[in-house]
């Protein structure tokens, strides 16, 4: 039975697991393949050998008789088969009696908790090169076709990315150690920040792990403990090692692991996050469970190092504009120059005078801030931001729309009109960008459904009207488009 899996052995791409200590083939070194599905590195397989001669019963200067006299000690030479002979007792034979390296048998571990071999092998150009990286500007560009708006951010993260990879590119270059560009954001939700990263980890063909930070707790309690996040980037990488030491790690809700206020329990879910973040951001071994995200005995286990991983942490701080307000009006309330108690009350982008002050007031340890270099904030998305991310992006909701119509060979138009109308419905939800696609989706049902029932269609103009159920939408029939072009 065990015949067909060694014959079978297949060159997978995937590296061999010790059946014993679950180490990977790239930490190990060489294995053995013996039947039963079984790979086992030297180390294990030397000291079960070890074990077994520790375990033997015969005494070492037993003398077995001549009977074993004839059998020669393995790898003894004809000089040592005379100085044997000269204290004339007869050692056992020794049992290096298998020769593992001949024998083939593949792990029984499944593949998804294998890590893969390093492989160089050819494949699509990413848009920038890591080892190679391109200037902030030209990162910029790239994300001006995805991101709408977002200015600063867009600048500041093009800059840490390129610094970052830069860092990595040149390591200690005369004894400067140049300092890790781990990035916090805050942003409200549905604004781009989750968006940015993947757009940007996209853009560099790194791999990337997002977790949201509430599921997280110290090691030891319910949840996720923090290593899991890098075992996330590790299955993101597909069990490439060296891959995910060259990825982001995007960490959500940043600001739901802030320091409980008023509470007299361990804070295992806040506090003692951030502190045992601190490790990893700073850069550290560790070692994390393969296709798995919980260690246990039966799951192989890797060192993975942090120093090289940027880690993104964003938030939306709620609240966190009451801290800046109180601040400011801290500093201006004073004096000759002191300003009215409400002057900030109505600064839409208050978000972006934020400091490191105010991240601390709002209950993140200093030690965790002070890992995360880079603090800036996004915009809130207006009205006319979201027209614009109805439309400009590369992959636009509408672009998306009108892609599918066009199969159908129906052209699809808005007015600018509906377009606002969706802008102002998606606003009213409360949850940015993200509003946009439930908005549209629920009236496109019907335009999508009626359609294709009818050839003769040519195109379809979604109004005002057909949003606040006024009206319907402009159909135009084929024939009709026909005439009219023909004029
Ligand atoms: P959050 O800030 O809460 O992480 P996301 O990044 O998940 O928000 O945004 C939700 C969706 O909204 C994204 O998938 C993206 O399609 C869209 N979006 C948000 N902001 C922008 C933007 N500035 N430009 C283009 N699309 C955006």
């Amino acid at each position: 039975m065990s015949d067909k899996n060694v014959d079978n052995r297949e060159e997978t791409e995937y590296e061999d697991v010790c059946y014993i200590c679950r180490r990977p083939e790239s930490k190990t070194g060489k294995m053995l393949h013996i039947p039963q599905n079984i790979s086992i590195c030297v180390d294990c397989m030397q000291r079960t050998f070890d074990q077994m001669d520790n375990m033997s019963m015969v005494p070492p200067n037993f003398d077995f008789g001549p009977a074993f006299a004839e059998i020669p000690q393995a790898g003894s030479k004809d000089e040592d088969k005379d100085s044997d002979d000269k204290d004339k007792k007869h050692k056992g034979p020794s049992i290096r009696f298998l020769n593992l390296a001949d024998m083939g048998g593949l792990s029984d571990i499944p593949q998804s908790q294998r890590v893969k071999k390093a492989k160089h092998k050819d494949k699509v150009k990413p848009v920038f090169d890591i080892s190679d990286i391109p200037a902030p500007h030209k990162i910029k560009e790239e994300l001006d076709k995805y991101v709408v708006g977002q200015e600063q951010a867009k600048k500041v993260m093009s800059v840490a990315v390129y610094n970052h990879y830069k860092r990595i590119a040149n390591p200690n270059k005369d004894g400067v150690e140049i300092e890790k560009s781990n990035m916090l954001m805050i942003g409200p939700t549905g604004c781009g920040k989750t968006y940015l990263v993947r757009t940007l980890a996209k853009l560099l063909d790194v791999p990337l792990a997002v977790t949201d930070a509430t599921s997280l707790t110290e090691a030891g309690y319910i949840g996720d403990d923090i290593e899991s996040v890098v075992s996330k980037l590790l299955a993101a990488a597909d069990n490439d090692i060296e891959k995910a030491e060259h990825g982001i790690i995007f960490v959500d809700e940043i600001d739901k692991i802030a320091k409980k206020k008023n509470t007299n329990q361990r804070d295992v879910s806040g506090e003692s996050v951030q502190q045992g973040m601190l490790k990893l951001l700073e850069g550290a071994e560790v070692e994390v469970p393969v296709g798995a995200s919980s260690k246990n005995a039966m799951v192989p286990m890797v060192t993975i190092d942090t120093t090289n991983i940027l880690f993104i942490c964003g938030g939306a701080f709620p609240e966190m504009e009451n801290v800046i307000k109180e601040r400011l009006n801290k500093s201006s309330s004073m004096g000759f120059m002191a300003d009215l108690k409400d002057k900030y009350d109505k600064d839409k982008n208050l978000l972006q005078k934020v400091t490191v002050e105010d991240v601390r007031n709002f209950g993140m340890i200093p030690e965790f801030i002070g890992r995360l270099p880079i603090l800036f904030a996004l915009e809130s998305l207006t009205e006319d931001m979201l027209v614009r991310i109805l439309q400009e992006p590369k992959n636009a909701i509408i672009k998306q729309y009108e892609e599918l119509l066009a199969l159908d060979g129906v052209k699809l138009t808005f007015t600018d009109e509906a377009l606002h109308e969706i802008a102002k419905k998606a606003m009213e939800k409360d949850v940015g960008a993200r509003a946009l696609r439930a908005v549209i989706e629920e009236f496109m049902l019907d335009i999508m459904y009626e359609t294709p029932k009818d050839d003769n269609i040519g195109e379809v103009v979604i109004t005002k009207e057909y949003l606040t159920h006024t009206g319907g939408p402009q159909i135009k029939m084929r024939e009709f488009l026909k005439a009219e072009s023909g004029q």
